[in-house]
């Protein structure tokens, strides 16, 4: 299972009920986090994340709201004598000006930080999932990410039972492909059932752009920014932002299963008008919260 958890949803400035952006996925026994806003170290122990267990950090974008939780999270995993390597991912050409925030004060980081510059394609490949970069329309170079399952299959147990399949064979067939029971061959595909494995993206700073909707094609959950309603699109056109109302068409054309819009303006402390203008586009959209956690 896939958890994702929102753990700030607010854009450019914080307000008293929304931290700055931070997605915290959860997969395997580890953690990617995409997006590390002020206060993101905070947000995790508060929605019970243990923050040891991040693996790599995929950001955005060089913004400051979407970064300048890097420095302290890091400084507290160094005080937690972390050992294990931490891989941060930013677009191509940004790699010295996010070193400088990590060591601006000589901080005593033992464990080693890997600065990845990102372009568009398949960016980082774990056991059974793989992450890539897609362009946004920002005013400085963004990406997007999306979080990829692989495919996987499930035995079918009566069918597995009715030809005998037992103990060992299961790990001859899932090996091999085949295997013999009572002298007779039977392959993988005749007792399985394929799985697809479930698609996560994240889509903020941006314009409601073409590259979005090919990204998040057939997702199980989009994550889109919405910093403005209906009424502010002239603003939205011109700070390469989106509307809520915006977000949902990308969700519709893409066939996402679900949209949750974060990257909330601070202007907006109830966002009932933005869901409205969502939904009346995507049924299935969401306004994110700090804390509102996804199972996938
Ligand atoms: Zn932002
Ligand atoms: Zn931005």
């Amino acid at each position: 299972m896939i958890k994702v958890t929102m753990l700030g949803t607010s854009g450019s400035t914080p307000t008293k009920d929304r931290s700055l952006p931070g997605v915290l996925l959860a997969y395997d026994g580890n953690s990617y986090l995409f997006d590390c806003g002020e206060g993101t170290q905070m947000q995790m122990m508060k929605f019970g994340a243990n923050i040891s267990r991040i693996r790599c950090i995929f950001l955005t974008h060089l913004h400051g709201d979407h970064v300048i939780g890097i420095a302290g999270l890091l400084r507290t995993l160094a005080l937690n004598n972390r050992e294990e390597e931490l891989t941060i991912f930013i677009p191509r050409g940004y790699e010295s000006r996010l070193k400088s925030l990590i060591v601006f004060d000589k901080a005593m980081i033992k464990y080693k930080i890997t600065i990845k510059g990102v372009r568009s394609g398949e960016i980082y490949k774990g056991k059974n999932f793989s992450v890539s970069a897609f362009k946004l329309d920002h005013t400085v170079a963004t990406f997007g990410y999306v979080f990829k399952e692989g495919d996987r299959f499930k035995f079918l147990v009566d069918k597995c039972k009715a030809l005998g399949i037992k103990d060992q064979m299961f790990t001859d067939i899932t090996r091999n492909g085949k295997t013999t029971v009572n002298g007779k061959l039977v392959r993988l595909k005749q007792v399985t059932v394929a799985v697809k494995g479930k698609k996560i993206v994240y889509a903020s700073d941006t314009r409601p752009c073409a590259a979005t909707v090919v990204a998040a094609k057939d997702c199980d959950l989009l994550i889109h920014e919405a910093n403005y309603a209906k009424e502010q699109e002239p603003l939205a056109k011109d700070r390469k932002h989106s509307t809520a109302q915006e977000a949902a068409k990308i969700a519709k054309k893409a066939r996402a299963k679900k949209l949750v819009l974060t990257h909330i303006s601070a202007r907006y402390r109830d966002t009932s008008q933005l869901l409205k203008e969502a939904r009346g586009e995507f049924k299935n959209s969401f306004v994110a919260f700090d804390g509102y956690a996804i199972d996938i």
